[in-house]
């Protein structure tokens, strides 16, 4: 592999073509890369642009191909569970409609939203997009689709639900016996699709429509960034970390079985797995749902402060832990959805139930707020207030 460093602004007058980073802010003029290159950022060392090695009609067929799959996984069971000759099957369908039946709609919906209504949406518009570049046309909406892909995929959570399903799996072999479904296995390929769409951005879509020779616009310098947003992300940040209390004491779910009701917390379901001998699956519990939340709540502040006070050291290692944070956003809604497909599998009437707790709201709250503290913090802005301007001079 080669590493390509960008050029820098003072050579932006001579190519149209401009790279920004949207991590520091700095600008390049856009080299041609051959495969097996890169772009780097010579100030924060964010990627800015890959080689791309698929066409349009290359990205259609996978994204055919991810439809397909999102179909079956929500048509078939992920799962059966049988306890004394009875058998419970659920569907991703299945489980949202019983919490919301117990009464929890607003995990129903994030849900349904996160693991079905916005991958399907996703996908539309990256359909709609790329079936007209593929015969060298731009569509009229082609400004609005992208941006919208962009606002839209760090909430498709398909790959979570996937390792949920995995989770709740181990959970349930203790308690009854379990034959997991077709729609394991079509939600594994939709969630491999689903992760490859991560690299189809705004900045992506509209180079791959000009390196066609469509008459996409060119790509824009970003305006500089509002320390308003200071106020936003502590705002969030402040909501998510009053909501962690209540998210952690009360419990995310009960269980009633011959031996009686038990409430589960999150913590005391990651001792749970781990006495049952799922070391493994207690360690993806246990950072999913407590360490990925607190790092993620420690990180922003740390970040947010040392933004407000203008520091100037270590504005590249505080960029990766920006992208650390970027990157394992959505990972936290594991417990969530786990608790979800418990409840729809755990349906035996006095033999076995399982039910939601309220908790999970505040726990789904705190993930969302989290999130949106991520996407609301702009890293460009600890780089302006450091000092640094938008462009790299020569
Ligand atoms: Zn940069």
């Amino acid at each position: 592999m080669t590493l390509f460093t960008a050029r820098t602004f003072s050579e932006l007058h001579k190519q149209p073509l401009t790279l920004t980073c949207h991590h520091c802010g700095a600008v390049y003029s856009r080299p041609k890369l051959e495969p097996d290159q890169w772009t780097q950022c010579v100030r924060c060392n964010s990627v800015l642009e890959t080689y791309a090695a698929f066409t349009p009609s290359a990205w259609l067929a996978i994204i055919l191909t991810a439809f397909i799959s999102l179909i079956f996984a929500n048509i078939y069971p992920v799962a059966t569970l049988y306890l004394q000759g009875q058998g419970q099957a659920a569907t991703f369908f299945d489980a949202v409609s019983v919490v919301w039946r117990e009464g929890y709609q607003e995990v129903a919906f994030i849900t349904f939203a996160a693991g079905f209504l916005l991958p399907v949406i996703h996908l539309c518009l990256l359909f709609m997009v790329l079936l007209p570049l593929s015969l060298g046309r731009l569509p009229f909406y082609f400004e609005w689709a992208i941006k919208m892909i962009d606002h839209l995929k760090p909430w498709c959570m398909v790959p979570v639900f996937l390792v949920g399903i995995l989770v709740s799996v181990v959970k349930l072999i203790g308690l009854a016996s379990l034959v997991v479904g077709v729609g394991l296995f079509a939600t594994a390929c939709a969630a491999i699709f689903i992760t490859s769409f991560g690299r189809l951005d705004e900045h992506r879509l509209r180079l791959m429509a000009l390196d066609l020779g469509v008459p996409a616009q060119l790509p824009s310098i970003p305006k500089p960034p509002s320390p308003a947003r200071i106020r936003q992300v502590w705002a969030f940040v402040i909501a998510a970390v009053i909501l962690y209390i209540p998210a952690n004491l009360l419990p995310i779910m009960q269980i009633t079985s011959f031996g009686g009701t038990s409430a589960h917390t999150i913590v005391g379901g990651v001792i749970e797995l781990f006495q049952m001998g799922s070391w493994d699956i207690a360690l993806v519990v246990f950072v999913a749902s407590v360490m990925v939340p607190v790092f993620k709540l420690v990180a922003l502040s740390v970040l947010l402060a040392l933004t407000q006070f203008g520091a100037m050291h270590g504005l590249r290692r505080r960029t990766q832990i920006y992208r650390v944070v970027e990157f394992i956003g959505q990972w936290s809604m594991l417990d969530v959805f786990v608790v979800i497909l418990l409840s729809a599998l755990g349906q035996f009437g006095a033999l076995l139930r399982i039910e939601p707790g309220t908790g999970a709201i505040a726990f789904g709250a705190v993930v969302i707020l989290t999130m949106l503290a991520a996407l609301s913090f702009d890293p460009r802005l600890a780089w302006r207030r450091a000092g640094y301007r938008r462009y790299i001079s020569s």
